[in-house]
């Protein structure tokens, strides 16, 4: 670093993801998702960060592009002001989590890049318990279950099944005709029936399931603590937990929660949301929406402060831009070079 390195300035271009299938969850499905690439160039480095808008959430390629008009970065001497930074970008909206996302992902990119170290090294992780990731299997048809299933057949050491709909049962007994994998399920909101999710719970248990994600619907805080109370395998917040200030109210209700850097804002909320859950005892789950390698690497340098980690996203498109992480005998490896440690396609 130079005695007087000069500003940071920010670029970001769209980004049309391809999905390699399409993807059925309980209340959607879709082919592409939206997505903008954000650089932020800092004495003579540059740092790589995304937002990834996935259509349900109500974000969108233009309202992610109008927020990145509106920052100016210029006024903070470093990327190192991390906090400050932050604390900027949300005086800036109370909405836009991915955008801010995508500054605080090329931000600590950059941070890492400057010190010469990989994030993971310089949060004090080791690289050697990034463990497995799950990989996902959409709601389909059951031969294209049983078919996906079988692609995956050696790579990986644990599936996630998405569920929700009336087809669960035939979903689930297409996997185990062609898998024996331990499995975690989400049903995004869609078991409406509270006796009835918990019977289904304890039918998944002996089937080989080892969490449940989001079984109800977010606003139902009581029928879910009503399940987390009787229920023999742990139960995740996903929609119903966004950010840090979030965490409180879900106490008691869910065994753990789900955190997204497109949720979240990022690296420096997501250690937060850890520390925080870690200290109510609750478990701790990764997830990603579809990304590049750029966000996809980010979460899972913090994989090993996970219990759970569920980072497939850049394995489910077919138009990566970046090498990072990479799955190898169902396990997350993570790169060594600085920062992220993203390499260019
Ligand atoms: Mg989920």
């Amino acid at each position: 670093m130079s005695l007087h390195p000069g500003k940071m300035t920010l670029r970001f271009y769209p980004y049309e993801l391809k999905l390699a299938h399409t993807f059925t969850v309980s209340s959607y499905s879709r082919t592409t998702t939206p997505d903008v690439q954000v650089e932020i160039d800092f004495d003579g480095y540059t740092g790589y960060g995304e937002a990834s808008m996935p259509p349900y959430l109500g974000h969108s390629t233009e309202s992610v592009s109008s927020f990145l008009s509106k920052v100016d970065l210029s006024q903070f001497s470093s990327p190192f002001m991390l906090e400050d930074i932050m604390e900027y970008l949300d005086s800036l909206s109370d909405s836009d989590a991915p955008a801010k996302a995508a500054i605080d992902i090329a931000l600590h990119d950059l941070t890492g890049k400057i010190l010469g170290a990989p994030l993971y090294r310089i949060w004090g992780y080791n690289p050697d318990k990034a463990g497995p990731t799950t990989f996902t299997i959409g709601i389909d048809t059951e031969d294209i279950v049983r078919e996906k299933t079988l692609e995956t057949a050696g790579k990986y050491k644990i599936l996630k099944v998405k569920v929700g709909l009336d087809t669960d049962e035939q979903m689930i007994r297409a996997i185990r005709s062609v898998s024996d994998l331990p499995l975690a399920v989400d049903a995004n909101q869609g078991w409406k029936d509270r006796s009835k999710a918990l019977d289904e719970i304890f039918w998944l248990k002996e089937q080989g399931v080892v969490l449940v994600e989001q079984p109800l619907a977010k606003e139902r805080i009581d029928d879910t603590a009503w399940l987390t109370e009787r229920s023999p395998l742990p139960i995740i917040a996903d929609e119903a937990v966004q950010r840090l200030k979030d965490i409180p109210k879900l106490k008691g209700a869910y065994s753990g929660i789900n955190i997204k850097l497109m949720k979240c804002t990022g690296l420096l909320e997501a250690r937060k949301m850890i520390a925080y859950a870690r200290a109510e005892g609750m478990t701790v789950m990764l997830g990603c929406m579809t990304e590049t390698s750029c966000a996809c690497t980010a979460a899972a340098h913090l994989a090993p402060a996970a219990d759970f980690c569920d980072i497939d996203g850049n394995l489910l498109i077919t138009n990566d831009l970046f090498k990072g992480m990479i799955v190898r005998d169902g396990d997350m490896v993570l790169p060594q070079g600085p920062g992220l440690g993203l390499t260019k396609l």
